[in-house]
């Protein structure tokens, strides 16, 4: 009797629990795991540095997961899986939704491609609570606006489905195909080794580190979580994104675990941990069904802005050397770690859009790039939703002053201290405004304004002043 032979594609699901992908390949006699680089259809939106380093190290904790069997390939993936089909028996390809405007044009052809060969193929849900296209307006049409996209799309659904547990057992497939690629000619590593090795002191990198930090979230971080996330200095958050995002951890493990401790809590950290996972069921929602949101302005009224096309402001503002402080912390701390805080983001966001007038897709190519966490609909949705072009984004004459922010949620400065560590020698209140101390004050805490620290590269009021007016116009 011939062995029948499945192949399940990991893609953003790079974990053994609650795969329904891994479930449904393992009911075959023979099973082969894959994961294919395909940059060639990802094109612009091929992995930038940060995530190409996690996923080295996400793949490598995958395949000690099963056992050494996890075959790698580079290239159209369409191509590759039409070259197993020639070397391999395969019955069936499972693979978990992707919902990235590129990711779905592909997988429909590679789904006919299957079905003209007479391979069986099934994609799942395993990386939402609920599909985008469950969850719509009575008027059939999709949500623009958070909180009714909450409250009455997702609540009113079927609840999220409870997470599935591991197969019992994972019989491999044999044969390793002759185009199979070792991890290393993947060229994830960026050859700027201190920063990878940077990465990797932060992280514990896949399902089993997600595992943990969740873990840890829940003991030590979720009952204060409402109070505290916004306090960038306080590890108060979950820190959970690009374990999300590279699916070493699903939303549906997550939700349950959280669901159960709110029902039975007193504070209001877990239902507000909850609505923020929603968020992020929002962005998908926008991208799936508006998939020029990375590319383009959710709201058109935007399409006739002027941006100012700066590239040395641009390049300050990457390099953590605007002269703000918690602006300058927070990119540091994006190139140093791979990772924001959400307070920072917006208010290195607002900087960037408001006081530079610089697009926010230089933004968020610099965020695709630096970024752990780098996700195509949350880092679309987050950077249009500070520009104010976005759904249900934040008003236009809402312009973050750095300085007040840096004062309400950094009073001490203990966070921009840790980024720009230059600063440590003046008293509190000036290290959020190093231009306002004196001369003695300067000397005395050893920084040569525009030497040690930049100068101010804009000045506050009258950049927001412009601001104003340019974004009142398209009103
Ligand atoms: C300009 C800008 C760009 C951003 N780019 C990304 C990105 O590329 N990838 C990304 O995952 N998040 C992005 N965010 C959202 C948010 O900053 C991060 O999800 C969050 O900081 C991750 O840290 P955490 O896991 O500790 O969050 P927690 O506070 O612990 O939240 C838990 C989870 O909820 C989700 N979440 C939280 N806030 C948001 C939000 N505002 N929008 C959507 N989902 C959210 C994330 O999946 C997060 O892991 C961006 C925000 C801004 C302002």
């Amino acid at each position: 009797m011939p062995q029948s032979l499945s192949i399940v594609w990991f893609r953003q699901d790079l974990r053994i629990h609650d795969n329904p992908a891994l479930n449904a390949a393992a009911e075959y006699d023979a099973l082969l795991p894959i994961y294919i680089l395909d940059d060639v259809n990802a094109a612009h939106w091929a992995m930038g540095g940060a995530s190409r380093a996690w996923l080295h190290h996400s793949l490598t904790a995958l395949n000690q997961s099963l056992d050494g069997r996890l075959q790698l390939f580079v290239g159209d993936a369409r191509d590759i899986i039409a070259r197993l089909l020639e070397e391999q028996q395969v019955d069936a390809i499972f693979w978990n939704r992707c919902y990235e405007p590129w990711r779905v044009q592909r997988d429909i052809l590679i789904k006919q491609d299957l079905m003209g060969h007479g391979v069986t193929s099934r994609s799942f849900n395993a990386s939402l609570l609920w599909e985008p296209w469950d969850v719509a307006k009575k008027d059939g049409t999709p949500y623009r606006v958070f909180t009714p996209f909450y409250q009455r799309g997702c609540r009113q659904a079927q609840p999220p489905r409870q997470p599935l547990a591991p197969p019992p057992r994972l019989r491999y497939h044999d044969v390793e195909s002759d185009f199979a690629q070792p991890l290393d000619a993947l060229g994830l590593l960026s050859t700027h080794l201190d920063w990878h090795q940077m990465l990797c002191n932060q992280w514990q990198i896949g399902e089993s580190g997600a595992d943990d930090q969740l873990e840890q979230f829940c003991d030590d971080r979720l009952v204060e979580y409402k109070l505290a996330r916004d306090f960038p200095a306080i590890d108060a958050t979950s820190r959970l994104s690009p374990h999300l995002h590279f699916g070493e951890i699903s939303p549906h493990q997550l939700w349950h675990r959280i669901e159960h401790i709110a029902s039975q809590a007193q504070s209001e950290g877990p239902a507000h941990f909850l609505r923020e996972i929603a968020w992020r069921e929002f962005s998908y929602h926008l991208l799936y069904h508006f998939p020029q949101l990375p590319e383009d302005n959710f709201n058109p009224r935007f399409d006739g802005f002027e941006w100012r096309k700066d590239d040395a402001a641009l390049a300050l503002w990457q390099q953590g050397n605007t002269g703000f402080p918690i602006v300058d912390a927070g990119l540091r701390e994006l190139w140093q770690t791979g990772y924001m805080h959400n307070r920072v983001r917006m208010i290195v966001a607002s900087f960037l859009i408001k006081n530079l007038l610089i697009h926010w897709r230089s933004g968020a190519d610099w965020f695709w790039d630096c970024l752990v966490d780098a996700d195509l609909a949350n880092n679309s949705a987050s950077w249009q939703w500070c520009a104010g072009s976005g759904a249900d984004a934040a008003p236009y004459f809402r312009i973050f002053n750095p300085v007040l922010q840096s004062e309400k949620f950094d009073a001490e400065g203990h966070y921009l201290l840790r980024y720009c560590p230059e600063l440590g020698g003046l008293p509190a209140r000036l290290r959020h405004q190093p231009w306002q101390a004196s001369e003695a004050q300067l000397q005395a805490a050893g920084i040569r304004l525009g030497i040690d620290y930049p100068k101010p590269m804009v000045d506050l009021k009258i950049t927001r002043e412009r601001a104003l007016r340019r974004f009142k116009a398209l009103a």
